[in-house]
């Protein structure tokens, strides 16, 4: 591939991997010597909370009266279309039987994961759509109990609208929680929740860490560290759209990287004098985050045609991926590695991250290469069953004596033989 830099990142996610484990692996091993008490230590010194860790029915119905009218029916309109959506997945999966031989039946079906344990991150921003996006698709998938955790604000707790929403989308249990012991907790079902079955949801780096290295002894959705998007341009973008929709997404943090791949020269440059004169009229914490975001971790490619930006988008598997281009079919037929795909500039990453319909919780780190983001599918268990009558039963057992022979399993050979000579008696096998 041909394709040159004309900005260059200085850092990546993985040159700052080795620090963050270290770290995390030890809070891990504190909570697991110390148990509440020390979750409880975590919160006093990385949230400056000292409060309840469980949320109680005061706390929830007090939030109920500190969220404006209008931002509730916002809420309700994304609550409804990520339902919607979620209820849409759900249709879609389905049990099967298939009878592989006359007699001898085998299927799948579906099981809902009994508990789940959901992170709406805090530290920086409100992500009161996290808990839209995870509560709601546990809830529509069927799970009996969800457990929520999000970092409490000193002196008031989970923030008011992010309780309203948990409360509303059917958290069962809530705790004034964040970072690695919010994550702890759940996995091992301190404050009276049930141990979670899997994790689920969005986080900084510590957070995405924790659930990696728990993964195992509980499941997890998938690597949801800092969030990375990218944009294809082609010389039919609005480079003024191009880019507010980079700074857009750089203000997430100051390790998310935002990347803008085109094959249009003019475009770049223009997009490039642009995107700081964004950045500087942000308001201050914001433009912190862009700032850095946009200095470290931001890269501009230039391409020589579209193929070759559709190969290079691929190798960066970006968790969300804008395309502003001619030809969207070609376009969504093409591109393989993202989390969620955005078509054309009457779409942008923010109607998916807080109110559309598709879910904001997605791959990153390059994690698209592999999984797509969360949904119904990550709360279900697709299982197999099987069932026969003698004659189905006979070719199997027979098989399955001959080939556990093969593999020197005499035992497993013998439950098939038992079987042949119980229902088929005075006949010879092998
Ligand atoms: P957060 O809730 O993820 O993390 C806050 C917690 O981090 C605190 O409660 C604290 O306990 C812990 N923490 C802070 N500093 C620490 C330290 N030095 N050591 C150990 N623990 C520490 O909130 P945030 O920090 O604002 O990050 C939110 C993240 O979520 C961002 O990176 C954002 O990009 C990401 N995000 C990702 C998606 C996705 O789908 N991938 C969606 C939304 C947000």
């Amino acid at each position: 591939m041909s394709h040159t830099y004309l900005k260059k990142a200085l850092r990546t996610a993985e040159s700052d991997a080795g620090d963050v484990r270290e770290i995390v692996e030890k809070l891990l091993q504190d909570i697991h010597a110390g148990g509440e008490g020390m979750v409880r230590e975590l919160a006093l010194k990385f949230d400056k909370w000292d409060g309840d860790i469980v949320v109680s029915a005061e706390q929830v119905a007090q939030a109920e009266t500190q969220v404006p009218e209008a931002l509730k029916r916002d809420i309700q309109f994304a609550h409804d279309n990520i339902r919607r959506f979620a209820e849409k997945q759900l249709s879609t999966i389905q049990d099967c039987t298939l009878e592989v031989v006359p007699g001898f039946s085998v299927g799948q079906k579906q099981i809902p994961i009994e508990a789940a344990g959901c992170y709406v991150p805090g530290g920086r921003y409100s992500h009161l759509a996290s808990a839209i996006m995870t509560v709601t698709t546990a809830k529509v998938a069927g799970v009996k109990h969800i457990t929520a955790v999000s970092p409490p604000r000193p002196g008031v707790g989970i923030p008011p609208a992010i309780l309203y929403t948990l409360n509303l989308c059917g958290a069962d249990t809530m705790l004034n929680l964040g970072g690695v012991q919010g994550i702890a907790a759940m996995a091992q079902g301190l404050f009276g929740c049930p141990k979670a079955a899997i994790l689920v949801g969005p986080g900084n780096q510590f957070v995405a860490e924790a659930k990696r290295i728990l993964f195992g002894e509980v499941g997890i959705d998938m690597f949801a560290g800092p969030t990375d998007s990218l944009i294809i341009a082609d010389k039919t973008a609005d480079p003024a759209l191009v880019a507010a929709d980079l700074v857009g997404q750089a203000e997430h943090g100051y390790n998310s990287p935002v990347w803008l791949i085109t094959d249009d020269e003019i475009l770049a440059k223009d997009v490039m004098d642009r995107v700081p004169n964004l950045i500087a009229d942000l308001p201050q914490l914001n433009r912190v985050n862009a700032e850095a975001s946009w200095r470290d971790y931001a890269e501009v490619i230039l391409c020589s045609d579209r193929d070759e930006m559709r190969k290079v988008s691929d190798t960066y598997a970006p968790e969300h991926l804008q395309v502003m281009a001619d030809d969207l079919d070609w376009w969504l037929n093409a591109l393989q590695n993202y989390g969620s795909l955005f078509l054309g500039e009457h779409t942008t990453v923010a109607f998916g991250d807080k109110s559309a319909g598709t879910n904001h919780v997605l791959p990153t780190s390059g994690a698209a290469r592999y999984t797509g983001g969360l949904s119904v599918h990550k709360f279900i268990k697709t299982v197999t069953w099987q069932r026969a009558d003698a004659q189905g039963m006979r070719p199997v057992a027979e098989a399955t004596a001959r080939i556990s022979r093969l593999e020197g399993m005499e035992g497993h050979a013998r439950t098939a033989v038992d079987r042949l000579q119980k229902y088929f008696p005075g006949e010879e096998f092998d």
